[in-house]
């Protein structure tokens, strides 16, 4: 499956609905422009592929709302070249748009089935992507630490590894609470290793589950 002059124009009008929401980033709006959306959902969904709302993608998991997507990755503010940690793979379609953005990206996953899956699709689309399988709320610490951090599930609490894995000046978007919504969150790591948090609007995100959970929630 292809890209089309369909899709094309599908995602223009996508960016300037995204752009009346709020998002001002030049670099994101060009990279969710840029991005296939359409190839990160099943099949027969592919109507649906470029409506500003999440979507289901199996395993009970979701595709994050574009809005979100963008939201997200303007708090990340990202420069071309840093290496960016994400929790919660998903479909793939948020590492697409880091990548895009011209990040490093690395990013990890609970499902085996749908980190082979985004792995296989991010890699046909020549993306800046490695994945991983296993538990994010440990980070990797074999590749840390990271210029920026994206969480994008609900973080029930702040992780200390991932905050650990952080580089001084870096920044970490993290969307925190355990109810039915959370309110985003940028921290920032100083030069000096102290931390700093501003606070933005609620978000509802699945939740980002403890490995002990894994075997008896599939949501
Ligand atoms: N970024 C994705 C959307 C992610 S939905 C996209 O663009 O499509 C959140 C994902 O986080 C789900 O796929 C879920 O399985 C995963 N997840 C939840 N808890 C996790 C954990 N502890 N470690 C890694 N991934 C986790």
């Amino acid at each position: 499956m292809d890209d089309s002059f369909k899709y094309q124009a599908l995602r223009k009008a996508l960016v300037a609905e995204i752009k009346k929401k709020g998002i001002k980033s030049i670099a994101v709006l060009q990279a969710i422009e840029k991005v296939p959306r359409h190839l990160f959902f099943n099949r027969s969904f592919l109507n649906s592929a470029y409506e500003d709302r999440a979507f289901k993608i199996g395993e009970g998991q979701t595709i994050s709302q574009p809005f979100t997507v963008a939201y997200q990755s303007e708090l990340l503010d990202v420069r071309k070249g840093d290496t960016v940690f994400e929790v919660g793979t998903g479909s793939g379609y948020q590492s697409a748009v880091l990548s895009a953005l011209g990040a490093k990206v690395l990013s990890i996953e609970r499902h085996k089935k749908l980190s082979d899956t985004a792995k296989d699709l991010l890699e046909s689309l020549g993306c800046n992507v490695k994945c991983f399988y296993g538990d994010g709320y440990k980070g990797l610490p074999m590749f840390a630490p990271f210029d920026r951090i994206i969480v994008t599930a609900a973080a029930p609490y702040i992780p200390e590894d991932l905050l650990n894995q952080l580089k001084p000046n870096g920044i970490l978007v993290i969307p925190e609470g355990s109810g039915t919504t959370q309110i985003m969150k940028r921290i920032r790591k100083t030069a000096e290793g102290k931390f700093t948090t501003e606070e933005f609007g609620n978000f509802a995100f699945v939740p980002m589950l403890k490995s002990t959970d894994w075997d008896t929630k599939n949501h």
